[in-house]
């Protein structure tokens, strides 16, 4: 294929964060390259648990990639005999596979006129007088690059950030069980929060098999198998038919250091826009991808405008929510004793609170601000 060498911008990996920003991006006519190190479609490791909220906001229907569908979530606890549950009438969670989902979502952005350049690894990038992208059979040319290359990807390190997102290691089996296990386990998606110290275990149920994981909310070496192991004993899984791993990583606090730089615009994992508390990562990527192919549009000709738009479109929702997570997570996980009074108490009502912010209904950042500005009689 030849390859274009001059780009308005160029997208750096096609997940749903890379996905979206193309999708802004060329909506509004931009010339807009989508590189991606893989072939699409590609397995990524996820839960796959799509929450309602991050839903809403993709511009498509995503139905033909939704394996199952839940209007009620399940919060297990140890000391409690039964789970905390919420229902909803429509789905809180949708179970997807992120080869599907993913793939559905950059075709979208190409039918809005972007190109996707597969098998393109970026290997080096120039931001000195003009941003220059390296991979190993090409040079683009671009004047804005959209960073949207996952945890690991390598494109703010090669634009000058140094390391500040909080990673945490999370492991993730593709399982498949005997079928009247597979029967019993399908009816809800489930977080069991005592199944690691803090963390939590989830099983998330697809078509025909579970998604299994386990994630550690604390920068400490484990063997996060072992609570692997332990939580398949938890569920009643006795024995597998056959089971996939995959370990990764969340980042559940973003960077310290900003998300532009010389027309690089950070979103995604690679911004560290995993939420602190559930690690629920989906809806924030494609959050700040829309946010910023949406910044970098209205003001293409003035790339110092186009970062303060984007910082200040973080502001209004993203980060004050990311901010409060922080603190939420704090106690959550490295307080567990305070924790465990407090859910024996009021716990089915922190359970509903949890639904309304994946399905958003609640901010949380925004509705404790305004019932304490109603009792101090400003509001
Ligand atoms: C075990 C686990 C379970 C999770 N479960 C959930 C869940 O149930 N729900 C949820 O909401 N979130 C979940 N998350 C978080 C979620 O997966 C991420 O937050 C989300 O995928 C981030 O999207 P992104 O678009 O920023 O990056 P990614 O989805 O990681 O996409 C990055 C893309 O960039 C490409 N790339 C990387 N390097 C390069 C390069 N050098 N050149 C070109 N392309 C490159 C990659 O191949 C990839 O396609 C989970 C994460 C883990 C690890």
């Amino acid at each position: 294929m030849s390859v274009n060498h001059t780009w308005d911008v160029i997208v750096i990996g096609a997940g749903p964060a890379g996905a979206m920003a193309a999708h802004e991006l060329a909506k509004a006519g931009l010339k807009v390259a989508i590189l991606e190190k893989e072939r699409l479609p590609r397995y990524k490791t996820c839960g796959g648990g799509l929450v309602f909220r991050g839903r809403e906001l993709l511009p498509i229907s995503i139905q033909s990639a939704v394996e199952k569908e839940f209007d009620s979530l399940a919060v297990y606890f140890d000391k409690q005999k039964q789970p905390f549950t919420a229902q909803r009438n429509f789905p809180i969670l949708s179970m997807v596979m992120r080869d599907q989902f993913d793939q559905l979502l950059v075709q979208e952005a190409v039918k809005q006129g972007a190109v996707l350049l597969e098998g393109q690894c970026l290997q080096r990038l120039d931001c000195e007088s003009q941003l220059k992208v390296h991979t190993q059979e090409h040079i683009l040319t671009t004047r804005y690059v959209v960073a949207a290359d996952g945890v690991l990807g390598p494109t703010a390190k090669l634009a000058g950030w140094k390391e500040t997102r909080k990673l945490i290691p999370a492991l993730e089996y593709e399982v498949g069980v005997e079928p009247a296990v597979f029967e019993r386990l399908a009816k809800e998606a489930r977080f069991d929060i005592d199944a690691i110290p803090q963390g939590y275990g989830w099983c998330f149920p697809k078509a025909h098999h579970l998604s299994i994981g386990v994630g550690l909310f604390a920068p400490k070496k484990i063997q996060l198998r072992d609570f692997y192991k332990s939580y398949l004993n938890k569920l009643g899984i006795e024995s597998t038919t056959f089971e996939e791993a995959h370990g990764f990583q969340i980042p559940v606090g973003a960077r310290t250091d900003g998300f532009t730089k010389k027309g690089v615009f950070l979103t995604g994992d690679s911004a560290g826009f995993a939420d602190p508390l559930t690690a629920e990562g989906l809806t924030n990527s494609i959050y700040s991808g829309i946010l910023a192919g949406q910044s970098i549009v209205r003001e293409f000709d003035q790339p110092e405008l186009a970062a303060n738009a984007y910082q200040a479109a973080l502001e209004e929702r993203l980060l004050p929510e990311l901010r409060f997570s922080e603190v939420m997570a704090s106690f959550f996980y490295f307080m567990p004793a305070a924790r465990n009074l407090l859910l024996g108490k009021y716990g089915q009502r922190a359970c509903e609170i949890l639904t309304d912010v994946f399905t958003g209904q609640t901010v949380l950042s925004q509705d404790l601000k305004k019932k304490a500005l109603k009792k101090l009689k400003i509001w």
